[in-house]
């Protein structure tokens, strides 16, 4: 500003300076049209620079900023300065803008922004997916109209967000969200979504888990618990009476033995980390399998052995034995007397198969899916009868995914079952195909 009021004075000095040189040198008139010839000049200067300014006005980008001379000059730098400057900031504010869009775009939970009236202002694709909304639609409809769950819109009303609310979607699939109503700039609101269907999921199998534990654990002990307090009602019994309930009193304590000890394999099983895997000698496990086998059935079952496959397998010899005895206990269990259990080893195509048949009770088709959940039994009775404690095959289930093998069940009711587990190729010790 400075600049230019200098500019401009110096101008009308040498204005007056030439008027009064004319005056001097030629007289007043000469003088006169001299400083009248001067002034318009000057005017015209000015007025070009003004037209130069009026016709950048319509169009103002900073690299097309006129050159000027003189004051205008200064007039027309400073202008230049200043709309780079705020072109600048409107750089850099869009790209924060951007940066605080995918962010949202990017998040993992929903996000829904609300006006003042519970308008949908801006969503991001989480939210469309957990809440069922259409992206282009949806903008500017009343959430309440959208969401149409009474537990949300009381929530909406109630107007204290503090806590999260749960809800429930039976469609497109079974989801439970968790919804939070977050306000801000203070009329409007963030709604907040997450999917923790999964976390219910392990919540609901948690508390299961600890439902059925107590109640294989309370069953046992009432029993022993019973036995104890008649005995204390008869200080004065015999041995012979004793001795009586002693054989049922250690069979309950067997059953809460193998449960605790089923409960600790499974327990290792999920907490160690890593496979430690060595060469396991199949020969050698499956002459185990078949002593272990013979001793459990006490003569009653005829027990084969058959391997046509490579001697070693790729794994851990402890955990291999612990999933293939529960397959061979279940089969002596649950066939009745005078069956056959076989024990195979063999290659299918590229695989290596371990399996157990028997010509036992079968188990019908829809119990299949579930046989290898914690505690999950055909006949509840039939298994506590024999000694089983519901686990064995949920420890066979986790074995088998720590060493990437499939377990395939065949059964028919009445015929018997086949269990049989099936490894990689790579799952092969032999250092050929490794
Ligand atoms: P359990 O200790 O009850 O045997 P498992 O997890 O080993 O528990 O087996 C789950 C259920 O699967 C058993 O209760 C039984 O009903 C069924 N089952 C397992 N193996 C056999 C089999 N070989 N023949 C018939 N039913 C079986």
């Amino acid at each position: 500003m400075q600049e230019f009021l200098q500019r401009t004075l110096a101008w009308l000095v040498a204005l007056v300076v030439l008027g009064l040189g004319l005056w001097g040198a030629l007289g007043a008139v000469t003088a006169l049209v001299g400083v009248l010839v001067g002034l318009v000049l000057w005017l015209s200067f000015h007025l070009y620079h003004l037209a130069l300014l009026l016709r950048w006005l319509r169009n103002p980008q900073a690299e097309r900023v006129p050159d000027g001379f003189g004051s205008w000059h200064v007039v027309f730098m400073s202008l230049y300065a200043q709309v780079r400057s705020q072109n600048q900031s409107k750089r850099k504010l869009t790209s924060a803008l951007e940066r605080f869009i995918n962010a949202g775009e990017a998040m993992p939970d929903g996000v829904v922004v609300l006006d003042e009236h519970d308008r949908i202002e801006w969503l991001n694709p989480m939210a469309v997916e957990h809440l069922g909304l259409d992206r282009k639609q949806d903008i500017g409809n009343q959430i309440l109209n959208l969401i149409r769950q009474p537990a949300f819109h009381s929530y909406m009303r109630e107007e204290s967000y503090s806590q999260p609310l749960t809800l429930r979607f039976a469609q497109p699939r079974e989801t439970v969200l968790s919804v939070q109503l977050v306000p801000f700039d203070s009329t409007r609101k963030l709604l907040l979504t997450r999917d923790i269907t999964q976390f219910e999921r392990v919540q609901t199998v948690h508390r299961d888990f600890v439902a059925n534990v107590s109640h294989e654990l309370r069953t046992p002990l009432t029993v022993i618990g019973g036995f104890l307090e008649t005995f204390a009602e008869m200080p004065d019994a015999d041995a012979a009476t004793l001795q009586q309930f002693l054989p049922m009193m250690l069979e309950q304590s067997r059953r809460m033995q193998s449960l605790v000890e089923d409960l600790l394999t499974l327990s290792r099983l999920e907490n160690s980390a890593k496979l430690q895997a060595e060469k396991v000698d199949m020969d050698e496990l499956m002459e185990t399998l078949r002593v272990e086998a013979e001793g459990l059935s006490k003569g009653r079952h005829t027990i084969v052995v058959q391997k046509d496959t490579p001697r070693w397998l790729w794994g851990n010899p402890g955990e291999l034995h612990s999933a293939f005895g529960n397959l061979v206990s279940n089969a002596v269990r649950y066939t009745p007397e005078g069956g056959t259990i076989t024990l195979r080893w063999r290659t299918d195509g590229e695989r290596l198969v371990f399996s157990v048949s028997d010509t036992g009770i079968g188990i019908p088709r829809e119990h299949l899916p579930r046989l290898t959940e914690r505690f999950y039994r055909v006949d509840r009775g039939r298994s506590r009868g024999n000694g089983g404690t519901g686990l064995g095959l949920a420890i066979v289930k986790h074995v088998l995914a720590r060493h990437r093998a499939r377990l395939d069940i065949q059964s028919e009711p009445d015929r018997g079952s086949t269990f049989s587990v099936q490894f990689c190729p790579e799952e092969s010790a032999d250092p050929e195909r490794r």
